[in-house]
């Protein structure tokens, strides 16, 4: 490794051009449209970073998977066959109950607004990174690219069109507010529907009919007791085990009516290992082989949300650079798990090994109260551009 070069490029990295870039991404709102209908999308801000980009002479492509929902992404060439992509996402949550949620305050060292941690922090360490690559005149020893990618808060949109559209690495760091811990596993999710149909019949009679919720109410309880144990089997290291979790529920005509329909909405948390798709079909079978009264019929929808489980090697040489680099800065960082879902997931859905990484703490992230710690910002920037070389060898 050339070590003049990380040298020259660590030198480069520019903490007055981090916060005020940051501060101008805080300012611009990018409220996620699909889940809070008013949102402004992420078109602003894929502008902003995109103009970025050519200031530092690269050739930013933007990519609209639907009206708005902008990403950017760039590449910035290097000497070696290895590709790395860095990850962040552009939308953020609502900003109910927030007093200044655009505001990019600065007091005792920390930026404040909505996505000053989640996400505007890891775009901007990430940026920081390859802009310090730009200034320092260093070729770094793998591609960079660098994706501001739309829609994470809901479904992902803008990274899984880049994915679709054939973006490819030999790894990637996701940035999500970490607290420059390095995370390789977390658990994926399955949404979907359990549909129970019998038949209407006046309440007054209720051997004429057969009743859903009756049915749903044996049903539940034997779902659980099929699967859970299986599940057990099933804990991961970091992750721990699945789960199956009834989340909402709904059936009934009139108080005077045997219900002809019930269904229950289920999340199925799942483990490195198990995909959404497997664990449809799992549920199905176990529905499948359960005895149900005459005149009833359950059935299991398909899936309304669904996003993979991640589980890279914590071995592999994609965590190992990320955790060389993180420890080169601050020895405390860690190989860790998360319950909570990313982007991550529809990247190691390709086969590209993928981690988790930035500065910021999640306790911080939809919160009323958001911000980051600038120097924990400045810190992960160094820390990828030292990860950077380390994937290199
Ligand atoms: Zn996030």
């Amino acid at each position: 490794m050339d070590s003049t070069d990380r040298d020259a490029a660590l030198r480069a990295i520019d903490p007055a051009w981090q916060s005020a870039f940051l501060g101008e991404l805080v300012r611009i709102e990018s409220i996620n449209p699909e889940t809070w209908p008013g949102g402004s999308g992420e078109a602003a801000m894929a502008r902003r970073i995109a103009a970025e980009l050519e200031a530092l002479g690269l050739q930013p492509r933007l990519d609209e998977p639907a009206p708005g929902r902008t990403s950017a992404v760039a590449s910035q060439p290097g000497t070696g066959p290895r590709t790395l992509l860095l990850e962040a996402h552009t939308d953020t949550v609502q900003v109910e109950g927030m007093t200044e949620p655009f505001s990019a305050r600065v007091a005792g060292g920390r930026m404040y607004g909505r996505g000053a941690c989640d996400d505007k922090a890891s775009v901007v360490a990430f940026l920081g990174a390859v802009r310090a690559l730009r200034q320092s005149g260093v070729t770094p020893p793998v591609t960079v690219t660098f994706a501001a990618t739309s829609g994470e808060e809901f479904s992902g949109i803008g990274i899984r069109a880049l994915m679709k559209d054939g973006l490819r690495a030999d790894g990637a760091i996701v940035g999500e507010p970490t607290r420059l811990d390095v995370v390789v596993a977390h658990k994926g999710v399955l949404r979907s529907e359990l549909v129970v149909h019998g038949r209407a019949a006046h309440s007054s009679a209720p051997a004429e009919g057969r009743n859903a919720i009756d049915a749903v109410a044996a049903i539940l309880p034997a779902l659980q007791a099929a699967l859970t144990p299986q599940l057990q089997t099933r804990a991961h290291p970091l992750v721990g085990a699945p789960t199956l979790a009834f989340t909402q529920i709904a059936g009934g005509a009139g108080p005077n009516t045997i219900p002809e329909r019930c269904t229950v909405g289920f999340d199925r948390r799942l483990v490195p290992g198990e995909t959404p798709e497997s664990a449809l079909a799992e549920l199905r079978a176990l529905l499948a082989a359960m005895p149900l009264p005459d005149g009833i019929r359950a059935e299991i929808t398909d899936a309304s949300i669904s996003g993979g489980p991640v589980g890279a090697d914590p071995d592999g040489p994609l965590a190992q650079a990320v955790l060389a680099g993180a420890r080169r800065h601050r020895p405390a960082s860690s190989i860790i798990g998360v319950p909570y879902g990313t982007d991550a997931s529809h990247i190691a859905l390709y086969g590209v090994p993928t981690v988790i990484f930035g500065p910021g703490d999640i306790a911080q992230a939809h919160a009323a109260v958001e911000w980051v710690d600038l120097a924990e910002v400045n810190l992960a920037t160094a820390m990828i551009v030292d990860a950077i070389f380390a994937f290199a060898r």
